[in-house]
């Protein structure tokens, strides 16, 4: 059955699991996250398509399923399934994207690997996206695509499709032109998202970059700043940050630079928090935690997410102030990636050396400074050491927005807590009433992290009421109706047009 709506996001929308020899599918065991909200679109649809790819021993084989029909709560829809190799897997994913992309995109020039990079696997892997996306798509659906590893994928599928309106969405940050022009195959990739109807980004300046981006490569006009909703707009000093987005015309074709913050599932969050059991459980570690206070990190092990660098500043503040001794615990939850990924070789084993030491350093038989956990955590876990921890300490060195800081803020509904955040997350833009640091300062994060720890209970409140109404504000559900607008706007434009 054709589709009007289709999404072509990496990775498939629920979990497949084997029940006595039997596959079923179950919706993603965290509820949070994106992948509800983009599954909300297909209510609005006659009848949806997600095109993801499953691991194929042999893609030729005529009993794998490439298609599932899926009823659930968000409507009906087609889960198209392409079948890739472990080695197109490899390639596409774990080398290009990983090795090559993911330093560039966040500004880590030096981890750029060029060499192990099969352009040709990558062309064929995005090409196999845009036939399956061009196969479910009726004539003048909406198609929207998702995120770096499937950069060439608006260009095949214009090729293929003229008919449809394309958007795609960076969860990313955008790197100015002097690092994404390391990249040699920039101008295909840039030709490929010009082809789209609308191109959107978390924060204004990763848009402000991109467009730069395609000025240095190619004829590309500016035509005019289009007008948005009002509400869609932030308030304070993130209004800065914000602006309507741009229309630049390539190639005869228009297409908008768009930027939405993708935000969390607030009534969702506050109501696991205000779950009795969840605020025993919290009052079960406050309670083991004694006088002492606990800062939570949360993150993947990932060279972005600065780990590393938030332990030593650690072990700095621990060092010359003796007096936190025994009065303050670090729990650092960073979550293991795949360690056969050359990308994160060696990063665990660092996080871990380090926690080591400090803990060896300081720790007594009563008290251990860290408590390091390398497994992911259930979210309904995640949300009672939420509930518990007197700080937040999220200091990426890059990161396109970073969900956990909104999380923490939206599960305080009891309007205490403190978040620290590095001002090079995108959700910096609107939590600015956290306490601020750069996590490339020994001494800004050294600070930032005491003056939480000797925040007053009046100025905790009053950040953190701030920083509750921004998460309220620029909710997963603002963000998804910022993109419909984008959306509807665009298909607006190519009737006049076409
Ligand atoms: N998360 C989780 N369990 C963990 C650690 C993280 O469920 O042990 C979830 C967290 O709640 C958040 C997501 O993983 O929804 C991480 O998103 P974020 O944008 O912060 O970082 P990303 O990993 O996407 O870069």
């Amino acid at each position: 059955m054709a589709s009007d709506f289709v999404i072509v996001y990496h990775r498939q929308p629920y979990e497949e699991v084997e029940e006595d020899g039997k596959i079923t599918f179950r919706e993603n065991s965290s509820p949070n996250g994106i992948v509800p909200t983009l599954k909300s679109f297909f209510g609005k649809a006659d009848h949806g398509a997600w095109i993801a790819w499953k691991l194929a021993d042999d893609p030729a084989n005529p009993d794998f399923e490439r298609v599932v029909e899926i009823e659930d709560a968000h409507g009906s829809y087609a889960v198209s399934r392409l079948p890739l190799t472990a080695e197109q897997v490899r390639s596409f994913y774990h080398v290009t994207s990983k090795e090559a992309f993911w330093p560039i995109l966040h500004s880590f020039k030096e981890k750029y690997n060029y060499d192990p990079v099969d352009w040709p696997t990558f062309r064929e892997v995005n090409w196999a996206f845009a036939e399956a996306a061009a196969r479910e798509a009726d004539r003048g659906a909406k198609v929207w695509v998702h995120d770096y590893n499937l950069w060439l994928v608006p260009g095949y599928l214009r090729q293929m499709r003229p008919d449809l309106t394309i958007s795609f969405f960076h969860h990313t940050p955008f790197p100015s032109a002097d690092l994404f022009n390391v990249l040699p195959w920039r101008k295909e990739i840039v030709e490929s998202l010009l082809t789209c109807d609308v191109v959107g980004f978390h924060i204004p300046r990763y848009a402000a970059n991109f467009v730069s981006v395609a000025r240095s490569l190619l004829d590309v006009r500016v035509k005019e700043r289009v007008p948005v909703e009002e509400e869609l707009i932030s308030e304070g000093t993130a209004l800065s940050e914000r602006s309507a987005p741009t229309l630049l015309s390539y190639a005869g074709r228009d297409v908008a630079i768009s930027s939405s913050a993708v935000g969390v599932a607030v009534d969702f969050i506050e109501d696991r928090a205000n779950d009795p059991e969840v605020k025993a459980r919290a009052a079960g570690i406050r309670s083991d935690m004694g006088d002492s206070k606990l800062i939570l990190s949360v993150g993947r092990t990932d060279y972005t997410k600065g780990g590393l660098e938030q332990m030593e500043s650690f072990e700095r503040v621990l060092e010359n102030n003796p007096e936190l001794r025994g009065k303050v615990r670090l729990m650092h939850v960073s979550v293991s990636a795949n360690r056969a990924m050359t990308a994160y070789e060696g990063i665990q084993a660092g996080i871990e050396e380090t926690a080591g030491r400090i803990n060896g350093r300081f720790g007594t038989l009563e008290w251990q400074p860290i408590a390091l956990i390398s497994r992911a955590i259930a979210f309904d876990d995640l949300i009672k050491y939420y509930l518990a921890a007197d700080v937040a300490w999220i200091t990426p060195l890059a990161d396109g927005m970073n969900l956990v800081c909104k999380e923490y803020v939206a599960s305080r509904t009891d309007c205490d807590g403190v978040l620290v955040l590095s001002e090079f997350a995108g959700a910096a833009v609107e939590l600015n009433s956290a306490v601020i640091t750069n996590p490339f300062s020994q001494r800004s994060m050294d600070q930032a992290i005491l003056h939480a720890l000797s925040m007053e209970q009046a100025e905790r409140q009053e950040r953190m009421s701030a920083l509750r109404k921004m998460v309220k504000r620029f909710s997963v559900e603002a963000w998804g109706a910022s993109q419909d607008l984008a959306f509807e706007q665009a298909a607006a434009r190519k009737q006049i047009t076409d």
